[in-house]
C-alpha cells in the first residue's frame, strides 16, 4: 500500500461490465499485459516480496475456459525466485496421474488438478492467481497443495474484490490492487 507503482497496475487493468454473463465486472488483466511498464511492476512487487521466503513452488490457476490468466505471473515469478512452477488445471487436461478438488465459482462450480509428483512433501509454496473473489478457487489450489505435503507460505492475486478472502482458512492472501 501507498507504492506508487500500484496506482499505473490498478489504471491498466480494464473493468468489461456483464462479462462473462449479465452482473458481472469482469477485471480484464489482458490490457495491463499490454502497458510493458504495469506488467513489469507487477511482477516486480511480487518477485520482491517472495525472493527471500524460502519458496521453491509456485502453482498457479491455468483457466483454459476464458484465458489461461495464471500462466502470465506465476512462471515468471518462479523462475526470478528460483522456483519451480506447477500448473493447476481444469479437468482432464494434465496427462499423468492427479489429484483433484472441487470449487465453487463466482460464475459456476469446476475442479483443479494437479499432477502427482510435482512437489515433494514439505515444499514451501506460494499460490497465484490474477483475481480472487470468493476465495474458492484459491482454497481448491491450496487444498491441493497441502494434500502433497506441501506447506502454503501465502496466497497472492493481483486484484481482490472486497468479498475475496473468505474461504482461505486463515491463510494469508496479498492482493496488490482493489477492482475499479
Ligand atoms: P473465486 O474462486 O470466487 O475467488 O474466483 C476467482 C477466479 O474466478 C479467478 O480465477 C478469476 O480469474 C475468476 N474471476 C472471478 N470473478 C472475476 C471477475 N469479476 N473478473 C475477472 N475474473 C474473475
Amino acid at each position: 500500500r501507498g507504492d506508487p507503482r500500484l496506482q499505473g497496475i490498478s489504471k491498466a487493468i480494464r473493468v468489461v461490465p456483464d462479462f462473462p454473463i449479465p452482473g458481472i465486472m469482469f477485471q480484464d488483466i489482458t490490457t495491463l499485459l499490454l502497458d510493458h511498464k504495469a506488467f513489469k511492476d507487477t511482477v516486480d512487487i511480487f518477485v520482491d516480496r517472495y525472493r527471500d521466503m524460502g519458496i521453491s513452488v509456485v502453482a498457479a490457476n491455468v483457466n483454459v475456459g476464458i484465458e489461461a490468466r495464471g500462466f502470465v505471473f506465476g512462471p515468471s515469478i518462479a523462475l526470478a525466485i528460483g522456483a519451480k512452477f506447477v500448473p493447476l488445471r481444469k479437468p482432464n487436461k494434465l496427462p499423468g496421474e492427479v489429484i483433484s478438488e472441487a470449487y465453487v465459482l463466482e460464475y459456476g462450480t469446476d475442479r483443479l488438478e494437479m499432477h502427482v509428483g510435482a512437489i515433494e512433501p514439505g515444499e514451501r509454496a506460494l499460490v497465484i492467481d490474477d483475481l480472487v473473489a470468493t476465495g474458492g478457487t484459491l482454497s481448491a489450489a491450496v487444498r491441493l497443495l497441502e494434500r502433497m505435503g506441501a506447506e502454503v507460505v501465502e496466497c497472492a492475486c493481483v486484484v481482490g474484490l472486497p468479498e475475496g478472502q473468505r474461504r482461505l482458512d486463515g491463510k494469508p492472501l496479498y492482493i496488490l490492487v482493489e477492482p475499479r
